[in-house]
């Protein structure tokens, strides 16, 4: 597939890229699970499916810790770096809401 890949790209950009590559690395969802402890080596984590969106999508606070949180693509709001960064935000002000420094 990566040849194929390559191939395609070369034949696109009119690049031989084939042949002027000195070296290659494949990763492949095996090597992305155990580098980064993502679930079945998924890079983007749960998928915006309708049962995978808004209340179907996992909370960000835990439903038994009263003081656990959880921000991420796999959270609520969802995946992709601008919404990680906003679901991160919702849990910063929820965390400070619920626990105020006296
Ligand atoms: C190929 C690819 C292209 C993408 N392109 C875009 C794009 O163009 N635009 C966009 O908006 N989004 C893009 N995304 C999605 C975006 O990168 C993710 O949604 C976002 O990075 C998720 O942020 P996160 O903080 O949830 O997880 P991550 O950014 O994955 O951060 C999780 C971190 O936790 C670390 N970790 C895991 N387990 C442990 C552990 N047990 N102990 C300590 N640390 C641990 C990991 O090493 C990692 O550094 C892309 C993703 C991929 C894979």
């Amino acid at each position: 597939m990566a040849n194929e890949i390559i191939e395609d790209l070369s034949r696109r950009t009119g690049y031989d890229i084939q042949s002027n590559t000195l070296s290659k690395t494949i990763y492949t969802p095996i090597e992305w699970e155990k580098m980064f402890s993502l679930y079945r080596g998924s890079g983007l984590g749960l998928a915006h499916g309708l049962n995978q969106i808004g209340a179907f999508r996992p909370a960000n606070k835990d439903e038994y810790l009263n003081n656990v949180y959880y921000a991420g693509a796999s959270t609520h709001p969802g995946t992709g770096l601008p919404i990680v960064v906003i679901g991160s935000r919702l849990v910063t002000e929820k965390i400070t809401h619920e626990h105020p420094v006296i």
